[in-house]
């Protein structure tokens, strides 16, 4: 059981205006969340630099593995996804950046990916829009998305959803233009983000990476 509910905050892909937007909100609420870098995208033009990501790590940001590239994993054979979940990893390491789990990208797996998984990371996450209570599978963590301002009530619900379960609840964003919903600007993002920061504090909810999470979990 959790001691307490618990929302964790995942900015997938590791977009530069993380840093630029999100992280100078997050400091105004004092709390943390988690970035998941694809390697070969970081210090890249519109992603966070290699400096953003480890001045994040130092104020107790997690920063995720997401692979190398961000690939259909279940496309790739065994070597081509060990290569993907490994290489990531110690690219990343070599750049001084903790790396425990994992996000599939497109939530995209399968029993060989989850058992690769399992060989370098603590735990991965999936999407499934349901929120995690025990027993928990660690290799399939359940998510939901918050890309979509539409979507506040439901968000709010899966709120009241852990607290009332003592749960815990992965909200995770894209924080990008996304093509998937063209009429969504960053700020509307931003927006829905500080009324779910703000629904989750009203409540008495403990923000904290999935690290923190887990490491209370199973007193690591
Ligand atoms: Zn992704």
């Amino acid at each position: 059981m959790f001691k307490s509910s618990i929302v964790s905050f995942v900015f997938d892909d590791g977009y530069e205006g993380i840093y630029t937007d999100i992280k100078p909100i997050f400091d105004i609420k004092n709390i943390v969340g988690c970035i998941a870098i694809i390697s070969d995208y970081l210090n890249s033009p519109t992603y966070m630099s290699r400096s953003q990501c480890l001045e994040l790590q130092n104020k107790g940001w997690e920063i995720m593995g997401h692979t190398k590239t961000h690939p259909h994993l279940t496309t790739l054979t065994k070597k081509e996804i060990k290569y993907e979940l490994q290489k990531s990893k110690t690219d990343l390491e070599e750049n001084n950046l903790i790396i425990t789990n994992l996000v599939y990208p497109y939530h995209d797996y399968n029993k060989m990916v989850r058992k690769i998984a399992k060989d370098y990371y603590c735990s991965a996450r999936r999407g499934y829009t349901k929120i995690n209570n025990f027993p928990l599978d660690l290799y399939s963590l359940n998510s939901i998305l918050i890309d979509n301002p539409k979507d506040l009530s439901r968000t709010l619900k899966f709120v009241d959803t852990i607290k009332d379960t003592v749960g815990w609840a992965i909200f995770y964003m894209h924080y990008c233009l996304s093509e998937e919903f063209p009429t969504i600007t960053l700020q509307d993002k931003i927006n829905n983000l500080i009324n779910v920061i703000n629904y989750i504090q009203t409540k008495n909810i403990q923000i904290l990476t999935i690290k923190k999470t887990l490491e209370r979990i199973f007193n690591v």
